[in-house]
């Protein structure tokens, strides 16, 4: 057949050539060595961690060379389209620190290589669509649903492998005659690679993160174009990696299966192969056994979850370092207040098999991370937290924010810092009794009786002064306990707890527990310093008043 003719008879609209796209497309100029990396969403409106972690592998890969990032949107199924999916996407990554140095953007596309949205590529897609079907390497299908289906029950039956190809492959060499007879009778088609692998033939491949991969040849006519005439993802990916000079292909394992179809393409279109860097999933404990975090059961899959939350940006882009470069957490132990981007991260040191998502470390990370910070970096976070997901409490923290910097001031700074917050949520728990609005009803332990908590803190209100010092401070609560009959020495009391009622800390927990309405808190003494005279005396009369 004169596959030209077949070429014009379907594309008789596209006059360009490769080569005139090509010329649209030159080549970057960057220096040796700088990676062109990219995401590639499709705007389906939901942001998760995967994205998250996809876009900090491409971002470092990019901007530690001297490269660039860019960002495609991949809106070729339209039915999956969530308007403003984009923007939601874009904010997001930009919260997490991912800024594209192209592509789409809020008010349209930035950079030289666009249109960065696919639907607005198709008739770039078509040039080589068409020089594909002029070299005899694509055809029209003109196969219905139906008859996939029992193609595929055909296959099923007969235990083959499923797909499009070999004696399956229908299409694949019918005439000019019969194809131009579907077209008049305005029958709509796909058009389909015309495979020349073999599931016989096997060959090595070198993946960034899988390593040496042996891969078996493709042998199936897979759809380059829909009958709409945009493109499958495969093609895509091809035409739109290729021009836009895309050097490393990050993006999830799950594309592994299609990878030798990819292979096959770019090699059928005289296209260069870009690196593929080809991470595995995130992955939870269940039990005992490990699986894929999914989008149904795990709602910390979604970003907005440690938004919500109040996980600092930091913590979650610390904690994703962790997992993803197990030499991280060593290089920040060397280098505690270094930007994480001085990092020199390494694709190759991720782990093939994907990575084990802890909560409970993420945590752990969070608190490291807010205990370095200072209290005014703290107010403002947690307040800007707050605004979102408590007013009221955000409202107090307005209200007063030299009180509030006083209070997270507590215990920060020096060589051990206290690591009471993990996360914004926890902020009003730890730090609420400040305001009196939050102050809970104290519960004592019903193994003191209330005359012995009474008693106890009617003398720390004779002997306090709020101009003591700490030492001073705590002399006169050692001196209640002695007074008391209760003891200030721990082991004494460990070896013989039936000898005294109880220890100082017992009177100590008496005193806070009017104060701050909690058995735990911050710095008893600074606490008091805090609220002051006036408000520390009211509270504990107050107390007394209601036993
Ligand atoms: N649209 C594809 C996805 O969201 C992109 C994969 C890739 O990065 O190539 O999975």
């Amino acid at each position: 057949m004169d596959y030209q003719v077949l070429a014009d008879l379907l594309f008789p609209n596209v006059t360009d050539t490769p080569a005139d796209v090509e010329a649209k497309f030159p080549p970057r100029e960057l220096p040796e060595g700088a990676v062109v990396s990219r995401m590639a969403p499709s705007p389906t409106g939901f942001v998760h961690l995967g994205n998250l972690v996809q876009g900090l592998i491409s971002e470092r890969m990019a901007h530690q060379s001297g490269g660039v990032l860019f960002l495609r949107v991949e809106d070729t199924d339209a039915k999956r389209e969530v308007p403003g999916a984009v923007e939601v996407l874009i904010d997001t990554l930009k919260h997490y620190g991912i800024v594209f140095d192209e592509g789409a953007t809020h008010t349209g596309d930035s950079g030289a290589y666009g249109p960065y949205r696919q639907r607005q590529r198709a008739d770039i897609y078509h040039v080589f669509a068409k020089k594909l079907v002029a070299e005899g390497q694509a055809y029209p299908c003109f196969c219905t649903e139906e008859e996939l289906t029992s193609m595929r029950e055909k296959q099923e039956a007969a235990k083959e492998n499923f797909g499009y190809y070999g004696k399956y492959a229908v299409w694949r060499d019918r005439s000019i005659e019969d194809i131009k007879a579907e077209l008049d009778a305005g029958k709509p088609w796909v058009l389909r690679f015309r495979s020349t692998g073999s599931i016989e033939n096997q060959y090595k491949f070198d993946d960034v993160v899988k390593g040496k991969l042996t891969i078996t040849e493709n042998d199936i006519d897979h759809v380059l174009l829909k009958s709409d005439g945009i493109p499958t993802y495969h093609f895509a990916h091809a035409v739109d990696d290729h021009l836009m000079h895309t050097t490393h292909v990050v993006r999830g394992d799950e594309w592994m299966a299609t990878l030798p179809f990819h292979i096959q393409l770019f090699k059928a279109l005289g296209f260069k192969l870009p690196k593929y860097v080809h991470i595995g999933p995130l992955m939870k404990m269940d039990g005992t056994s490990k699986r894929k975090l999914s989008k149904r059961k795990d709602p910390e899959l979604a970003l907005t979850f440690y938004k919500a939350e109040g996980f600092p940006v930091e913590a979650v882009y610390e904690y994703i370092m962790t997992l993803l470069n197990s030499n991280y957490e060593d290089w920040r132990r060397a280098n505690p207040t270094a930007p994480a981007t001085e990092f020199k991260f390494s694709a190759k040191k991720l782990n093939p098999a994907g990575n084990l998502f802890d909560y409970a470390k993420l945590t752990d990370v969070s608190k490291n991370v807010i205990a370095t910070m200072d209290a005014d970096k703290v107010y403002a976070l947690l307040l800007q937290w707050a605004k979102e997901f408590d007013s009221d409490f955000a409202e107090k923290l307005e209200g007063n924010p030299e009180l509030a910097k006083a209070v997270l001031a507590i215990g920060r700074g020096g060589k051990k810092p206290r690591k009471d917050i993990a996360v914004w949520k926890e902020a009003k728990a730890y730090m609420g009794f400040f305001y009196d609005e939050y102050l809970e009803k104290p519960v004592f332990d019903e193994k003191f009786s209330a005359d012995t908590v009474k008693t106890a803190l009617a003398k720390f209100l004779e002997k306090f002064d709020i101009s003591d010092d700490s030492s001073v401070w705590f002399d006169k609560v050692k001196a209640i306990t002695e007074e008391m009959g209760f003891t200030t020495d721990m082991k004494a009391y460990k070896a013989d707890p039936d000898a005294f009622p109880g220890t100082v800390a017992d009177i100590s927990t008496f005193i806070r527990q009017a104060v701050t309405g909690k058995t735990n808190s911050p710095d008893l003494y600074t606490v008091m310093q805090i609220l002051g005279y006036d408000r520390t005396v009211a509270r504990i009369k107050a107390v007394m008043e209601n036993m």
